[in-house]
């Protein structure tokens, strides 16, 4: 597939549409990734095809919905995407009826390859939940005869627990002002940096995948601070990053280090007290607001921080596409995409549509209108402390542009499915033409006893709002070994009614 020549003067639709490598076939009859028909796929962990059988499973997928594209979660710590049904939650109609309970660990489901990882101190485990299960080796094969394409699909995520983490993470995790330490490693430095990329080089030129899909669900220092989240992995509330590659990359862009701290300091003690209550005599507002002035320094190491992750994507990028020219490799855009105008707001579709063949929006409604609640509690105990929780669920259905209930019901009710529609129509018009559009859909995620579960007719409505607004292909979310089977069939009985299937 290498064809070893740069595209770089050339634009790479174009060059799809002539490669000669394509015409003879290369890609053996699997699915390019800018051709019809949209792409149907599913997030899928290795303990699925280990408890079900991996022929089984994909001929489930198959049948079910139409799948044609399988996200192998090929790298994490975390079980938002690998292992089986969280604990507490009820069990799947397939699978191994069990929870992995105390046994998951995480790290590489494929095989690492250690001349791939020389320059970082990030060590490349191989995940020991399964033994020596390596899911790329076995998947590949079986899906590629099927005509199936295979995206591994990995995350920022390289700590499970205080003792759970990748080797080596303490040498690049982030470095905070105060407060709890930092889950996360630091996108600026490089031994960080070199990790990805080794994993980037390692998944393409050890496997014959057809892509690769990173997704990194957190915020730099200001939303943080701010607590502008729901719940999640990236609600940590870090006041990170200063390490010193950050704080180096500040002075070089002639930021007061020294302000930059004073200024954090300020806001999270103005954070620490509105969050009990407390509020100035000029309001929660325009308190905030006086900081951002009187500091700007606040801003730029936001930006700094945003800059960081988006050199990494840049980078992935670039890597993948020296190493294979013609697959694809785009980015999971983080649930908080929805509600926080803030954390929207550094997310810029036509900015990604620079270093992106495909952007994962997540879009999902069903688990939406619980986190929307989190998210709107959380704001309204910081910077929209001087309104009522329902006045700041308001200006948040204003500026964020979509419309479910009202506070009290939301848990339980969902976000509708036009929000799925507009948020896809948004994403379409904000990428341009050269970046797929795939939103994630979600089935079943865990939710708690009293929010809505996932009903057959959610996600049937769901497929075809991000059909009506542009999509160009579905990602059933966030993993096959939570999900029931009759969702899946309602994503399949929506695109056969559309006769994309
Ligand atoms: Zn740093």
């Amino acid at each position: 597939m290498d064809s070893g020549i740069t595209i770089a003067a050339m634009d790479r639709r174009e060059f799809l549409e002539s490669s000669t490598a394509l015409a003879a076939g290369a890609l053996a009859g699997r699915l390019p990734f800018h051709a019809p028909p949209p792409m149907v796929g599913i997030q899928v962990g290795a303990v699925s095809f280990v408890d079900e059988g991996t022929e089984r499973v994909l001929d489930g997928l198959q049948d079910m919905a139409g799948v044609n594209t399988l996200f192998v979660a090929s790298f994490t710590y975390g079980r938002g995407i690998a292992g089986r049904q969280l604990p507490n939650q009820p069990l799947p109609d397939h699978g191994a009826q069990k929870y992995d309970a105390d046994t998951f660990h995480g790290g590489n489901y494929a095989t690492p390859h250690p001349q791939y990882y020389r320059n970082t101190p990030v060590g490349p485990e191989k995940a020991p939940d399964l033994g020596a299960y390596d899911v790329l080796a076995d998947v590949i094969p079986a899906a590629h005869k099927r005509g199936m394409t295979v995206i591994a699909w990995f995350e920022d995520v390289l700590r499970y627990t205080a003792n759970i983490a990748a080797p080596g993470f303490e040498k690049v995790r982030e470095v905070v002002l105060s407060g709890p330490e930092s889950d996360f490693a630091c996108s600026r430095n490089p031994g960080t940096r070199h990790f990805w990329l080794g994993l980037v080089e390692d998944y393409l030129r050890a496997y014959d995948v057809d892509g690769l899909m990173w997704g990194s669900e957190r915020q730099g220092p200001l939303g943080n601070v701010l607590a502008t989240n729901h719940g999640g992995a990236g609600a940590g509330g870090r006041l990170a990053c200063f390490c010193a590659y950050c704080q180096d990359a500040a002075r070089q862009r002639g930021i007061d280090v020294d302000r930059a701290k004073a200024g954090y300091t300020k806001l999270a003690a103005w954070a620490a007290a509105t969050s009990r209550g407390q509020k100035p005599a000029d309001g929660a507002f325009v308190s905030f607001w006086r900081l951002l002035v009187d500091y700007p320094e606040i801003l730029a190491w936001e930006k700094l921080w945003n800059d960081a992750l988006d050199d990494t994507y840049r980078d992935m990028y670039a890597r993948a596409h020296e190493i294979a020219p013609v697959k694809g490799i785009g980015w999971h855009i983080w649930h908080n995409n929805t509600f926080s105008p803030f954390y929207r707001a550094e997310q810029d579709y036509a900015a990604f549509s620079q270093h992106s063949d495909f952007l994962k929006v997540v879009m999902y409604n069903l688990c939406g209108g619980e986190r929307l609640a989190q998210y709107v509690r959380s704001a309204n105990r910081s910077i929209f402390a001087d309104l009522t929780p329902d006045q700041t669920l308001e200006f948040t259905y204003n500026v964020q542009q979509f419309r479910a209930g009202p506070l009290g019901g939301l848990s339980a009710a969902a976000l509708p499915a036009d929000y799925v529609e507009h948020e896809t129509r948004r994403a379409v018009t904000g990428a341009g033409a050269n970046t797929k559009i795939w939103p994630g859909i979600d089935v079943d995620i865990p939710t708690a006893a009293t929010s809505h579960k996932t009903q057959p007719d959610d996600v049937y409505q769901s497929v075809k709002a991000a059909i009506a607004g542009g999509a160009h292909g579905i990602l059933l979310s966030r993993k096959y070994s939570e999900m029931r089977l009759d969702n899946i069939r309602a994503a399949g009985r929506a695109l056969r009614e559309l006769k994309l299937i």
